[in-house]
């Protein structure tokens, strides 16, 4: 292969082996911009290197070939001592990743081109400040020394000078300083600084390639689920200085940064900062204030009309967002870098739907600009932007949303405070599994150590609970119940704090908090057609119409109760693919069911049941109104029953007591003989779901005579009832077969009886792997299949969903087992390949099979990409989730 390409060679889309910064600096110089001449050494060059820990030695010839190439073209050699060509050594990834090596500029000065780059420029100043620069990064990037070793020095300088900044140095103090500097690389590394170019270079070169394997770059490649076997590019770029004095009838220069519109809100216009007489590194790294970009026009009118002129080529040709480095070299204008750059939220939106406009994108692309994530993030309260506030200190933003709440320092006290109906927000150093009902009862969670995949992170993201992570400034004292920012604020016990997830930052007191507008117009409470309407909400609007005339599947919502299900519809659920009857069970008519499970004969067990039925069949006539026209999916009862039943601790207590008390307690004690025999050692996989009908006599029978005499009722109102019953945790076709058969004969009674033809399906989940193997024969008996991926994955991995988030997930996720949580994105691998395969049998069985899934991936934007090519006709997920999928499944399918 060919390692070495020049910048003439490449081009956009060869970021896999070019890095994104090669490939993109290939692509200016294709387009004729100004671009330094160099070349990009490639990603398998790094590989081979990586795994051989040799360059190949095919890529040293090549490189020599392209410096020689280079050499002849700028007419100088690197490093030659009366004019030195210099280059700078750039890493340069597939992604851009903070922890990877940084840039060294000015490679190729020595004692000896020193003077000669002096001569060249005819500005002393200059030359020794290059040279200074490259000891500086050379020696800490590329040799490992202490940084803080040189910044010091250059205090000292500046402070015996009485210089206000590096700009006040003249070339006698540059040039002592670069002495000092050699000192430091001779005494910190027991070698004295190179001084021949090429080698200079080709350590630099290694030094990039081993970057790739540093412990931070690890970690960020970990956390953001970039594979760790990509390797990096390495960019040799030609120099242009901008820390080069005016020559006599020349302007000076500069470097800057560039937007080709705003990152945050998306308006176009002139955005970016640039810093006169400074070399690249000096904008990042802010030592001198910069000015903004619009300073140019004055600064250098040539210049800034050139460089507007190239960002809308950019625009035009990359069609989006593009950010920029330049650098200008007495007067010429250089481009040093560009790509698509990284935007806000609501920005992605608006730019998406103004490329639209503009007619650079069509409606497919710009659903590619935006993602569920996005959406979903747009959706969290926020906020007051223009309230008040005093910032405490700053973290991960690890799990979105904006909570407000009395500091507590350990989970008791959150426990305690909020069943007192106090608000907390539960601050801790780091969390642990012990924390874990302290996490729930706290409308937030701060910490001050981990990072995004910390047990705090991960366990608050799972509950979709708000949480800010790392947050390093806050000094947190568990002890003391007290946290201390940086300047000194101290925080007690019970003090009002506020906690923005989706930006990291911790405020004092109370920040007003205000509901996204996304939401006021998914509830339609704004017309996005309205003159004077929102942007933003303008550009949501537009995308969703988009997703929703591409998408190919429906969009259904979890939701057992009418206000859900009205929400769900306002939010574009095209019905209900699972409503959860045993929400049904709770409250007042938990008597009902102890009832039911406390009866000895069957005339109390149908007496129990006969009490139940008129209030099931209440609630489906509301919800099947609710969502009159549109399909609604019952599941009959899934949980075991002990979950009804009091407490086993509580109930003995009370027993106990009323004992000694001699006080009647016959019903307690019988209460609790039911539950010591329903008490099961692993209730999630005991008696449940289908077990259950098939053990109780007349339940499920109860439970489908309220869905029918609902369907019934509706119909003969003048409504469009279009009710699915589905039977869950079946792994054997017999299991269905045996309720099928009952279900039958009840519905045709009720049929009979009022004379209504009602047209009710009969389906199954699909949350066992024995109905996954064995669907071809289950879909005799089911019309429909709804896979259950929750419980599936549960049973697939055999991982306890109520436990593993806690106990191991973060050690697994930290090890890289998993980069996510398969019960929050599908296992597409495991649990993904038995969907597969169980769609492929139910359809041969059965080919007009009804196929859908009701698992909390539903609304995961990952997991619906997979269920939309998996072919299935519906996602469901909770009704918040709706638009989400609606998005993604639109993206799916464009
Ligand atoms: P990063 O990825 O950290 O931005 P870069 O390789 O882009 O690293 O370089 C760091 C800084 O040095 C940038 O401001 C860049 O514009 C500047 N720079 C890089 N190469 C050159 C060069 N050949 N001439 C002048 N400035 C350069
Ligand atoms: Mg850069
Ligand atoms: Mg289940």
């Amino acid at each position: 292969p060919k390692f070495v390409y020049d910048f003439t060679e490449g081009n956009k889309d060869l970021k896999d082996l070019l890095g994104g910064k090669g490939a993109n600096l290939a692509e200016m110089t294709n387009l004729g911009l100004p671009v330094p001449p160099g070349f990009t050494i490639t990603t398998e060059a790094c590989k081979v290197y990586l795994a051989s820990g040799n360059e190949p030695a095919q890529m040293r010839e090549e490189v020599s070939a392209h410096l020689a190439a280079l050499e002849e073209r700028m007419g100088k050699r690197l490093g030659q001592a009366d004019d030195p060509l210099l280059v700078s050594v750039r890493s340069g990834a597939k992604f851009s990743m903070p922890g990877m090596m940084d840039t060294v500029l000015n490679i190729g000065l020595s004692d000896a081109s020193v003077a000669g780059l002096a001569a060249q420029a005819g500005d002393e100043r200059f030359a020794w400040d290059s040279y200074r620069r490259l000891i500086q990064m050379f020696g800490k990037t590329v040799l490992g020394v202490d940084g803080d070793l040189f910044e010091e020095a250059l205090e000292e300088a500046k402070r015996a000078r009485g210089a206000a900044s590096d700009v006040d140095l003249g070339a006698g103090e540059l040039k002592e300083l670069v002495a000092e500097f050699k000192t430091i690389v001779a005494k910190e590394t027991g070698r004295d600084f190179p001084q021949d170019a090429r080698e200079q270079m080709d350590l630099a070169i290694r030094a990039v390639f081993d970057s790739w394997n540093g412990e931070r770059a690890k970690l960020y490649r970990r956390q953001e689920r970039i594979p760790g076997d990509l390797g990096t590019a390495v960019n040799i770029c030609s120099m242009v200085f901008g820390n080069l004095g005016p020559a006599a009838g020349s302007l000076g220069g500069g470097t800057g940064v560039a937007f080709t519109r705003d990152p945050a809100s998306g308006q176009q216009g002139v955005y970016g900062d640039y810093l006169q007489n400074a070399q690249g590194e000096d904008v990042v790294a802010g030592i001198r204030n910069t000015v903004p970009l619009a300073e140019l026009e004055r600064i250098d009118k040539s210049s800034y009309d050139e460089l507007l002129r190239i960002m809308e080529t950019l625009e035009t040709h990359y069609r989006d967002l593009c950010d920029i480095e330049f650098t200008i070299e007495r007067g010429k204008l250089w481009m040093l870098q560009t790509r698509v750059g990284k935007r806000t939220a609501a920005a992605a939106f608006r730019i998406a739907t103004q490329l639209v406009d503009q007619g650079l994108i069509d409606e497919a692309e710009a659903l590619q600009r935006v993602t569920g994530a996005q959406l979903a993030q747009l959706m969290f309260p926020r906020f007051d932007e223009h309230a008040k506030t005093e910032l405490l200190g700053r973290g991960i933003a690890a799990s979105p949303g904006a909570a407000v709440g009395k500091a507590v320092f350990d989970s008791y006290t959150a426990v305690k405070w909020s069943r007192s109906g106090e608000k907390v927000i539960l601050v801790r150093r780091e969390t642990n599994p012990d924390d874990l009902n302290g996490m729930i009862a706290a409308e937030g969670i701060l910490t001050s150590r981990g990072g995004k995949t910390s047990h705090a992170a991960v366990v608050a993201r799972g509950m979709g609970k708000t949480c800010v992570c790392g947050a390093e400034e806050l000094q947190v004292d568990t002890k003391q119940r007290h946290m201390t920012a940086a300047d000194g604020t101290v925080v007690e016990e019970g003090d009002l704090i506020s906690i923005d997830g989706s930006t990291g930052k911790v405020y004092l007191g109370e920040v007003p908090v205000v509901p996204s507008p996304v939401v006021e117009y998914f509830e339609g409470r704004t017309d996005p057609a309205a003159a004077g309407a929102d942007e933003l909400v303008r550009a949501v609007h537009r995308v969703m119409t988009y997703a929703d005339s591409t998408r190919r599947l429906w969009v259904r919502a979890n939701a057992d109760n009418a206000e859900d299900a009205a929400r769900a519809r306002r939010f574009g659920a095209q019905g209900i693919g699972l409503c959860r009857t045993e929400h049904m069970f709770l409250g007042e008519r938990r008597e009902l069911v102890e009832r039911l499970i406390l009866a000895d004969t069957d005339a109390e067990r149908e007496e129990a049941l006969g009490a139940l039925l008129p209030l099931q069949k209440a609630d489906f006539v509301e919800l099947f109104e609710a969502m009159d026209g549109l399909p609604v999916t019952v599941r009959l009862l899934d949980p075991p029953l002990h979950e009804f039943l009091p407490d086993i601790t509580d109930l003995s207590v009370r027993v106990a007591l009323a004992e000694a008390r001699h006080e009647p307690h016959e019903n307690d004690l019988r209460l609790l003989q039911a539950v010591h025999k329903l008490h099961e050692q692993n209730p999630m996989l005991g008696l449940r779901g289908v077990r259950l009908g098939l053990v109780i006599p007349g339940l499920f029978a109860m439970q489908v005579r309220a869905i029918a005499e609902a369907a019934a009722e509706r119909r003969a109102g003048g409504g469009d009832p279009r009710a699915e019953i589905m039977i869950p945790l079946v792994g054997t076709v017999q299991e269905l077969e045996i309720v099928r058969e009952e279900a039958e004969r009840v519905v045709a009674g009720v049929e009979a009886a009022t004379g209504t033809a009602l047209g009710l399906a009969l389906g199954t989940m699909i949350e066992l792997p024995r109905a996954a193997l064995t669907a071809g024969q289950i879909a005799e008996a089911a019309e429909f299949f709804s896979f259950g991926t929750n419980d599936l994955t549960q049973t697939v991995w055999g991982f306890s969903r109520d436990d593993v988030e806690a106990s191991f997930f973060t050690a697994y996720l930290e090890k890289g087992i998993f980069g996510v949580s398969p019960f929050e994105t599908i296992d597409k691998d495991g649990v993904g390949s038995l969907v597969r395969s169980a769609v492929e049998a139910g359809r041969a069985t059965r080919p007009d099979l009804k196929l859908g899934v009701c698992g909390e991936h539903g609304g995961d934007p990952e997991s619906v990409h997979f269920f939309h090519e998996a072919g299935l006709d519906y996602v469901s997920c909770s009704p918040f989730r709706v638009p989400v999928a609606r998005l993604e499944a639109g993206r799916a399918a464009a």
